[in-house]
């Protein structure tokens, strides 16, 4: 588990002969490499800047434990520090009370967004609760057709109104169908841009005002790195997230984005997508997400 980063820490503190706690004074080394290490793991500066305050305040806080060597107690901190960011346990998906349960998808074009509704929806019916996905990208009508055939696929139904209908219509009425056929889960796809815009925003806005979702999840590419942070505060705060879909796991990105999009919306990741197949799927743990960033 993240050898490269204990074998860097080690030797910062071989340097260090003699010293055999940690001190504000050789806590420097230590702090320089773990900086480094997230920031190859693509983190956000800023979120580098203040997880290292928090991990400084807990490091010169910490209790010399006897027997334990200060880099392995130093890196204890760290990887704690990180799995408690990033919320500990994995989260679940919220449960309407009355269903249906509405999930709302939002993300940029290209994301994964789709492939992403249809792989929750699988997962979903895996575990016994039914789906109705809505397909409200009017602006590209080969995103209907390839939520129809994922849908087809799966075996899930798709309700659509064609490209000329309004998108808040659509997810409106595709509620009131999920409700009428008694079905549990709604899960609404979206319209995304190359970038975000006032429209795409705009129109994401009225669509959750008009079915009040209980999961708005913001589906991020993981292969984004550094931009994750800025996507996910302008999402968070122009719509208002409830947690987020990290995509494109199964690349070579060490995931930083994870603690990016956790530290700026305060909302859980809840589910890793690790491939284009539609049961490329997974729970978010935060245990496995910090060995990964650590490298
Ligand atoms: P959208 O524009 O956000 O709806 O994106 P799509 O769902 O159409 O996905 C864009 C591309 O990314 C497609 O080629 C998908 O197969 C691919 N993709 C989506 N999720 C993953 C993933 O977790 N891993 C990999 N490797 N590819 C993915």
């Amino acid at each position: 588990m993240f050898d490269a980063l204990a074998d860097r820490l080690e030797s910062a503190w071989k340097k260090l002969r003699g010293q055999d706690k940690i001190t504000p004074a050789n806590i420097q080394d230590a702090l320089r490499e773990v900086r480094r290490a997230l920031l190859e793991a693509d983190v956000n500066l800023q979120v580098v800047k203040d997880f290292i305050a928090g991990v400084e305040a807990k490091a010169q806080g910490a209790e010399v434990i006897s027997g334990v060597r200060p880099d392995q107690q130093f890196i204890k901190i760290v990887y704690d520090e990180l799995v408690e960011v990033m919320g500990d346990t994995n989260v679940p998906l919220a449960q309407a009370e009355v269903a249906p349960t509405v999930v709302l998808m939002a993300g940029l074009q290209g994301t994964g967004k789709t492939t992403a509704t249809a792989k929750l929806a699988l997962h979903l019916k895996k575990i016994d609760r039914n789906c109705l996905l809505v397909a409200t990208d009017v602006y590209r009508p080969a995103a209907i057709d390839q939520l129809v055939t994922l849908g087809k696929q799966i075996q899930v139904p798709v309700f659509e109104m064609g490209s000329d209908a309004d998108p808040v219509e659509i997810a409106r009425r595709g509620v009131e169908q999920g409700k009428a056929e008694g079905v549990d889960t709604v899960i609404i796809d979206t319209a995304g841009r190359l970038q975000i815009d006032r429209d795409m925003m705009g129109e994401l806005a009225r669509i959750k005002e008009a079915v009040q979702p209980q999961e708005t999840l913001l589906v991020v590419d993981a292969m984004t790195g550094q931009e994750a942070a800025n996507l996910t505060r302008t999402f968070h705060e122009e719509i208002g997230i409830t947690g987020a879909i990290l995509t494109k796991l199964d690349g070579d990105s060490r995931g930083g984005a994870a603690l990016s999009v956790r530290q700026i919306s305060g909302q859980p990741i809840k589910f890793v997508g690790v491939g284009e197949k539609v049961e490329a799927l997974q729970p978010f743990y935060p245990e496995r997400m910090a060995s990964r960033i650590l490298g």
